[in-house]
Parts: C-alpha cells; sequence; structure tokens
C-alpha cells in the first residue's frame, strides 16, 4: 500500500466485510492465499520449508500466518505480532423469538463483552456469524458463514418525553432494553423458528439440515473518514481489526526475514480469552512448537527459540479525549495522529517493561515513526488485552502497543489515519529486521 489514505481506505474495507470474527478470519484467510501463503491443517504431519509461507485456522474465528524464516530457527526465534478478530457487540440467544402483544416481533440477545450500549440505539443493524448444517456425520457438521447484508433491525431509543432524565445518564438493562426489533406482525405470522427459516432463505437450504447457529448483531452503517483534511477514521472494531489489518499487511508485504514472522489473531479477547481460539488457550503454544519440530529441530532448540523471540501484542489505547481531558492521566496524553502508543501499566496488565518498550521504540526510531506512551490515571482501573493472558502461556519477552483512539467500545470508534499507515511500518520493520 502507497500512502496512508489509500491504507486507510483498504482498511475501511476490511472492517466492513468483517461484520464477525468468523468473517475477519476469513478475510484474513483471503488475503494470505492471495499473497501465497498455504493451508496447513492441524490434524495433519507438517513438513515445513525454510522460507515457506503457511497459515492454519482455529474454530474458523482465529488464524496463524507465518513466514518461516532463512536462518536456524533455535537461534532466530519467532516475531510475533498479535491481535484478536472479536469486538463487544449482542449475541443472538436460542430460541430467540419474542412477540409483544402479537404486533411486534423481536429477538432475545446477550451482551458480548462490554459495548457502550447506548451507542447501538436507533441504528440500522443486520446479523452475521457461523451456522452448523447436519451431514452424514453427526461428530462432523458443516460449518457455513452467513451475513443477512441489509438492515433487518433496530433498537428504538425511548422517547424524551418518557425519560426526562436521559441525558442525565441511563442506567440500561441488556435483558429488557436493547432487545432488537425485527418485525410487525401479521396474519399469517409463524412465530416458530422464524430467525431459522430466514438462514434458511438467504442461504437456500433446508430448514431441517440447520442443527445450531452463533450469531451477532452488527452496525449496516459503513465506515468513513472524517475531519477537515480526512484525518480520522470513524468506523465500529477499529478495536483490534485496525490491528489484525495492518499485522497482516506488514506480514505479507515484508521480505522473508532470518527469524519465523507470525501473526497470530486470536478470538474472544472481550470476553477473557479463555477458549480453545483464545490467547488463554494454548493453541499459539502448541503452533510454534509444531513449527520447530518440522523443520527438523527438537524440543531444546524449541526452548531455546523462545528465549529468542519477541511479541508486540497490539491492541488500541486510548488518544486524550478533547470533552474529557481530565481523564487522562496527567503526564501521558497520546493524540490521534501522533504515533502508536506503547502501554504501560504497574500492576502488569499490560506485559511492557522497560526492555520490550526499548525494543519497540527503537523500531520506531529507527524509521522515522513518532511514538507515545499510555498509562491509566493512578485512581483507574483500566482494561487488559492478550499480551499478559499470551505470556502465562508462553514466556516470550513482550510488549503492549496500540494506536490512541477515541470511543472504545462504541458502535463506531475513531482513529487516526496517520496513525494506521505509521503502525503497519512499525510491523513491517519489525519482520524485516
Ligand atoms: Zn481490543
Amino acid at each position: 500500500m502507497k500512502n496512508k489514505e489509500e491504507f486507510a481506505k483498504n482498511l475501511i474495507d476490511f472492517i466492513d466485510k468483517s461484520p464477525s470474527s468468523f468473517h475477519a478470519t476469513k478475510n484474513v484467510e483471503d488475503r494470505l492465499i492471495n499473497s501465497g501463503f498455504k493451508k496447513i491443517n492441524l490434524q495433519d504431519r507438517w513438513e515445513l520449508k525454510k522460507e515457506g509461507k503457511y497459515y492454519i485456522t482455529k474454530n474458523k474465528s482465529a488464524i496463524i500466518g507465518f513466514v518461516v524464516g532463512n536462518e536456524k530457527i533455535e537461534e532466530e526465534g519467532f516475531k510475533i505480532v498479535g491481535a484478536h478478530t472479536d469486538a463487544p457487540t449482542f449475541k443472538i440467544k436460542p430460541n430467540p423469538e419474542i412477540t409483544v402483544e402479537d404486533k411486534y416481533l423481536k429477538l432475545n440477545t446477550e451482551v458480548y463483552g462490554g459495548p457502550i450500549m447506548s451507542t447501538w440505539y436507533d441504528r440500522p443493524l443486520s446479523i452475521a456469524g457461523r451456522i452448523s448444517l447436519k451431514t452424514e456425520n453427526p461428530l462432523k457438521p458443516k460449518e457455513v458463514l452467513i451475513d443477512m447484508e441489509r438492515p433487518l433491525l433496530i433498537i428504538p431509543n425511548l422517547a424524551i418525553h418518557m425519560n426526562r432524565s436521559v441525558n442525565d445518564g441511563v442506567k440500561i438493562n441488556p435483558q429488557t432494553e436493547t432487545l432488537p426489533l425485527l418485525a410487525n406482525i401479521n396474519d399469517k405470522f409463524e412465530k416458530e423458528d422464524f430467525l431459522v427459516k430466514l438462514i434458511g432463505e438467504k442461504l437456500e437450504i433446508e430448514v431441517e439440515d440447520i442443527l445450531d447457529f452463533e450469531l451477532f448483531l452488527y452496525g449496516v452503517e459503513k465506515g468513513t473518514l472524517v475531519g477537515l483534511n480526512e484525518e480520522f477514521i470513524s468506523i465500529g472494531k477499529l478495536d483490534d481489526l485496525a490491528m489484525i489489518h495492518a499485522g497482516l499487511n506488514g506480514l505479507i508485504d515484508s521480505e522473508v526475514g532470518k527469524a519465523t514472522n507470525i501473526l497470530v489473531c486470536f478470538d474472544n479477547e472481550e470476553v477473557g480469552s479463555g477458549t480453545k481460539q483464545g490467547a488463554a488457550s494454548p493453541m499459539l503454544r502448541t503452533v510454534l512448537e509444531r513449527i520447530t519440530l518440522a523443520m527438523n529441530k527438537d524440543k531444546e532448540d524449541y526452548y531455546r527459540a523462545l528465549s529468542n523471540s519477541f511479541i508486540i501484542s497490539a491492541d488500541q489505547a486510548h488518544a486524550l479525549h478533547p470533552n474529557y481531558t481530565d481523564k487522562q492521566d496527567p503526564t501521558n496524553r497520546p493524540i490521534i495522529n501522533a504515533g502508536p502508543a506503547i502501554k504501560f501499566a504497574a500492576n502488569q496488565a499490560y506485559t511492557t517493561d522497560s526492555y520490550s518498550a526499548a525494543v519497540y521504540e527503537g523500531i520506531c526510531k529507527s524509521i522515522d515513526i513518532p511514538v507515545q506512551k499510555f498509562a491509566n490515571r493512578s485512581d483507574a482501573r483500566g482494561g487488559s488485552t492478550i499480551g499478559p493472558i499470551s505470556s502465562s502461556q508462553i514466556d516470550i519477552a513482550s510488549v503492549d502497543i496500540g494506536n490512541p483512539i477515541l470511543g472504545m467500545h462504541s458502535i463506531r470508534e475513531l482513529g487516526g489515519v496517520e496513525d494506521h499507515f505509521n503502525v503497519y511500518k512499525s510491523f513491517k520493520e519489525f519482520y524485516r529486521i
């Protein structure tokens, strides 16, 4: 990608086409295939070559792409960029149809992760995710991705006349107040399996073949550049699809290096990472070990490789908010478009230490990219990310970084065009050196 505007528009396109973690994974996979990466299966015996490009997927919602280095793996180790495919949303429950006074049909949902729920009101929404279909073998249902694409649902606000204190802050009950409206009910209406029938129609399959689903809501409004000089990016899921996009392009655009370069896209960060495809699972550790063994090295070589490795845990950071300046730490105040931020926390909610911060800072400085520092206010709890969780599975030197954004976990977040291009350049350089 030649320039920052083109790169930002490419990001918007990538996110617009990734309405669920399954779709994000599929889009990463397609880009890897188009760039000459070869799929390897977890159930097969691996035979890898130096300078070979490969990827694996897990649960169709996590993916690891890698380029085997051209030097000894035990001496050069792994260079890893990690990010996550999921984002806060609402998940549709089983048997979701609820009728209201026989006039409206709405769907029963539950919260996935920590969305700013008020931002989901009054927006055209659709449904995307995965469907499991019946096959000859009950142990191996077929999985199909689905994106309903069109605006199907809406969570209507309550009029201010019925809620006079709405602008004084409102507590939102996720069971009773955020269920999306799907339809008016007419005489011929059949509530039974309404959603499954809708899915059957869309996929042109028999309803009887649909065994189960994993479906999420998403906003159908497209992302856009915004600001006097189009310097900002307004779109949902910048956390963390922007880091996946930057890492993916960095991996694809970098030359084969001495080390084995890896992009790991975990799922389920927003719900604690404790799944087989999350950062708290052995997924990454197992893949690194299998890469080593497939290069005809032994376990001792694997441990040596680990001690020569480095991981950049890439998840977004918080920019100074123009209307809430006192919410930021007094001395670490990242600004949008002033460079990626290294994230620090004494409680190690971020993995950064002075050694790993120096490594990332050194990379940025070597290619003339500005770099900022983020820390939470001492009286605020702040968030965490995949870095510390991944470190509990695999002991590699690690830094937590992210671009400063506003409105994290809103249905539309705000990031910077310049920052996105810069973080990509930093990943590309990390993979190159
Ligand atoms: Zn995140």
